[in-house]
C-alpha cells in the first residue's frame, strides 16, 4: 500500500469517517455484509514465503488482529458464510470468517496456537500437491531465490503443511477446503484438466481428514481466473461454497461460488480495521 493510501486510511479512520460509514450501512440501512479474510503465511522469518510481496505476517501482528476480531465479531468457518448471510439478524456480533490459502507449515506452527488461544475457527485451503512438500510454489520460487540466495536454507525450511499437521488441526476444529492440486489458473485449462485439478485435491484432502470437502478457493482468485464451467465442475463435485481473492460485499446478492475476500497483510491495526469496513468497499473503485 502506498503512502497516499495509508495517509487517507489514517485520516478516514481517526476522523471517524469509517465508523460513520459502517454505522450508516449496518445500523441505519440494515445492510448485510460478512467479511472473509485471506491470510497466507504467518512467520517472523524474513525469508518466509511471500515476505517480498507482503503476504507474510509477523506472529505478534497476527495475534493482535485475531484478538481484535474475537472482541468485535463472531468468527465462523468459511462453510458457514452463506448461512450467516441468510440468518444475519440472528447474530449479536457480526459474523466474519478467517481463511488461509496454499497450506504453509507455519499455519500449524505459528497461526494455529494463536487461533487456539482465542478459540477462533479458521478454514485452510490446501494446494494438495504440496502437502508434505519442502518445495514452494514454482511461480514464486525462482524470482525470489535469484534475489535471496543467501537465505535459501531458511527459505526451504519454510515448507508446506504435513499430513500430520493437517490431521491434528482438523481434530481441533480447523476446517479444510480444496485449492486444486498444482495451483494453476483454472480458466486457462480445458474442462477435463480443470476437473482433474479440482477432483484430485478434493479426494486427497478427504483421504486425510475423513470428512467431505465442501469448500474451495480459486488459485490466484482474480475475476478472470475462473469461468462458469469452473463453477459447474465445483457443483458437480459437491463443493457448496467457493472463495475469490477480490473484494466486495458478501450479502444476499453475492453468488455463493464467488465469495469475496480481503487480502490481509502485515500492517498497523488501524489499517486492518479500515480494511474490514464497508468504507473500504465503497472507495475501492477510487484506486
Ligand atoms: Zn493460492
Amino acid at each position: 500500500m502506498n503512502y497516499l493510501k495509508k495517509f487517507l486510511f489514517l485520516l478516514a479512520y481517526y476522523s471517524g469517517l469509517i465508523g460513520v460509514t459502517d454505522l450508516l450501512y449496518y445500523k441505519i440501512f440494515k445492510g448485510i455484509h460478512v467479511p472473509v479474510l485471506v491470510y497466507h503465511s504467518i512467520s517472523d522469518n524474513i525469508y518466509s514465503y511471500g515476505n517480498e510481496i507482503g503476504l507474510s505476517i509477523r506472529k505478534e501482528v497476527f495475534e493482535e488482529q485475531i484478538k481484535y476480531l474475537k472482541s468485535r465479531f463472531t468468527i465462523v468457518p468459511f462453510s458457514e458464510v452463506s448461512n450467516c448471510i441468510h440468518n444475519y439478524t440472528e447474530f449479536k456480533k457480526s459474523p466474519i470468517s478467517i481463511t488461509f490459502d496454499d497450506g504453509y507449515c507455519d499455519n500449524y506452527t505459528n497461526a494455529y496456537p494463536i487461533l487456539r488461544k482465542y478459540q477462533s475457527p479458521a478454514t485452510v485451503f490446501l494446494t494438495s500437491g504440496n502437502i508434505n512438500s519442502k518445495r514452494q510454489i514454482d511461480w514464486y520460487n525462482q524470482d525470489f531465490l535469484s534475489r535471496h540466495k543467501e537465505g535459501y536454507e531458511d527459505f526451504k525450511a519454510n515448507s508446506m503443511l504435513s499430513s500430520d499437521d493437517i490431521v491434528k488441526m482438523k481434530v481441533d476444529g480447523i476446517e479444510f477446503g480444496a485449492h486444486t492440486k498444482t495451483h494453476p489458473v483454472l480458466s486457462g485449462l480445458s474442462s477435463d484438466e480443470q476437473s482433474i485439478e479440482i477432483m484430485d485435491s478434493i479426494k486427497e484432502i478427504e483421504g486425510l481428514i475423513k470428512t467431505p470437502v465442501k469448500t474451495f478457493a480459486y488459485p490466484f482468485g482474480g475475476a478472470k481466473t475462473l469461468t462458469d464451467e469452473t463453477i459447474s465442475i465445483l457443483k458437480g463435485l459437491g463443493i457448496e461454497i467457493a472463495a475469490v481473492s477480490y473484494g466486495g460485499f458478501n450479502n444476499l446478492k453475492t453468488d455463493r461460488y464467488k465469495i469475496r475476500r480481503i487480502i490481509i497483510i502485515d500492517e498497523p491495526l488501524y489499517i486492518f480495521k479500515a480494511r474490514l469496513s464497508v468504507f473500504n468497499i465503497f472507495i475501492k473503485g477510487l484506486w
